[in-house]
């Protein structure tokens, strides 16, 4: 396919200014050394514990952070090269969508506004028309006139989440960074807004990145999973390969918590000791030798090679 995001070699690292962790070093490794491509039409889910530094990659390849060093190309564009003209036309091509839909809406601003407000300041509707626009991209979302123009704050989080889509998809995006966009909803709602995605990715030929702690809630609708952990991708595969096979046992340990519905099928649950270990200070070697039920001295020795193992498979792992 066609690339439409490329990111190679990408690292962000926040200065440590003060605090007990100064004395580890004098910076947090939040992402450190990552490269992935995206393709049209990809929906690639980044998955990790949280602090493995996946909201981060997802700011910085917007350039809603500057970047440490490495690389980051949108329809083969430097985006930490482009004019204001171009920075303007990055805000419409591409769109954000956190996890909590109540702080990413102004409550003093009734719904219809937030969404017209948006579309007018980038100059893709008259203030004739988009009335009429707002409700079209509304219905999109499985909303309707009766949302328009009320306040965020009557809705519930679910319908709060629509809004948000509503509100990024008014602008016709091509790429949409998902952050946990579920993670603060009822579980019986998390299904009804990932068929929304589904959808709208399906209708508009959108791609996305999908930022999640849980592998359940990509299973269904990412084409390709990364793994991450304190700062790296350890695993990268296609879904199918990633579930069918995976290699690293960190992935294994996170696919063992992911419930499978046919009941003669058995996976032992495997469960990781301790915390992420904190990204100033990371273990020497493999940073997942301190959880890893397989680690051995090299472990400690020597930073595992992230290889191409098999055709479009990726893993970083000693044993592997
Ligand atoms: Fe575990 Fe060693 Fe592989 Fe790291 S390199 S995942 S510690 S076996
Ligand atoms: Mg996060």
């Amino acid at each position: 396919g066609e690339a439409l995001l490329e990111v190679k070699n990408l690292k962000k690292y926040f200065p440590v200014s003060k605090g007990m962790f100064k004395k580890f070093g004098d910076s947090v490794k939040a992402v450190d050394d990552v490269s992935f491509t995206i393709e049209k039409g990809d929906v690639f889910g980044l998955v990790g514990e949280s602090g493995s530094g996946k909201s981060t990659i997802g700011k910085t390849i917007l350039r809603l952070h500057d970047k440490t060093d490495g690389e980051v190309s949108f329809k083969g564009r430097d985006v930490f090269a482009l004019s204001k003209k171009e920075l303007r036309e990055l805000r419409t091509q591409t769109q954000l969508v956190f996890q909590d839909p109540f702080s990413s809406l102004n409550p003093r601003l009734r719904v219809g506004d937030a969404i017209g407000e948006a579309m007018i300041e980038h100059g893709l509707v008259s203030k004739k028309e988009v009335r009429t626009k707002v409700l079209e991209v509304l219905e999109k979302c499985g909303l309707s006139s009766y949302h328009i123009d009320r306040y965020p704050h009557e809705f519930s989080g679910g319908q709060r989440q629509r809004i948000v889509i509503a509100r990024a998809m008014a602008l016709n995006p091509e790429f949409i960074v998902m952050d946990e966009p579920v993670a603060a909803l009822d579980v019986s709602i998390q299904a009804q807004i990932i068929n929304l995605f589904s959808d709208l990715q399906r209708e508009h030929g959108l791609s996305y990145l999908f930022i999640s702690h849980d592998l359940s809630v990509v299973e269904h609708l990412c084409t390709k999973i990364a793994i991450m952990y304190l700062g790296n991708i350890v695993e990268f595969s296609t879904k199918e390969e990633l579930f069918d096979h995976p290699l690293h046992p960190y992935t294994k340990a996170l696919l063992s918590a992911v419930p499978i519905p046919d009941p003669t099928i058995k996976r032992e649950r495997i469960i990781l000791k301790g915390d992420i270990p904190s990204p100033v200070n990371p273990p020497s070697g493999c940073k997942f030798r301190t959880r890893c039920p397989l680690a051995t001295d090299i472990c400690a020795q020597k930073i595992p090679e992230y290889r191409e193992v098999q055709s479009n498979h990726f893993v970083a792992c000693h044993l592997v």
